[in-house]
């Protein structure tokens, strides 16, 4: 199970971030990179993650300052601009071990590219 309170140095993504890790990046500015899903779950993937560290969605909201969470969301709408996903988009972050979290660093799943269907199964 992975440990969401307390962030760790050495996940995956915070490699991608001091690009010690090779990733597809489809947008960066000052508070976030994009990057192409390794394992694409719809025609268009990406994961937006933001450049301070927090270990996920929750963590975010209880230590972000207002203007980060503010600055994030502004990218997070920037890039669906930047991949002119005029027609939509679905918007996901997962949290914990039954969100499905997989990596400890807080990222959004944009996809798009196909309609995306119901959200979910009740399996
Ligand atoms: P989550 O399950 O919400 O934590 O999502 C983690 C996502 O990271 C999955 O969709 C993986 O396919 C993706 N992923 C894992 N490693 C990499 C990587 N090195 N580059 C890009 N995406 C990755």
């Amino acid at each position: 199970m992975i440990n969401i309170t307390s962030y760790n140095e050495n996940n995956i993504f915070a490699k991608i971030l001091k690009k010690e890790l090779p990733s597809e990046i489809v947008y960066e500015d000052e508070n976030i990179v994009a990057f192409k899903d390794i394992a694409p779950q719809a025609p268009i993937h990406i994961l937006v993650i933001p450049k301070e560290k927090f270990c996920s969605f929750n963590d975010f909201i209880e230590k972000a300052k207002k203007e980060s969470i503010a600055k994030f969301m502004k990218s997070l709408k920037t890039v669906t601009e930047v991949l002119k996903l005029e027609d939509g988009y679905r918007l996901i972050t997962n949290v914990g071990k039954i969100g499905g979290q997989e990596v400890p660093h807080l990222h959004f799943h944009i996809l798009a590219g196909k309609n995306m269907g119901r959200l979910t199964s009740l399996d």
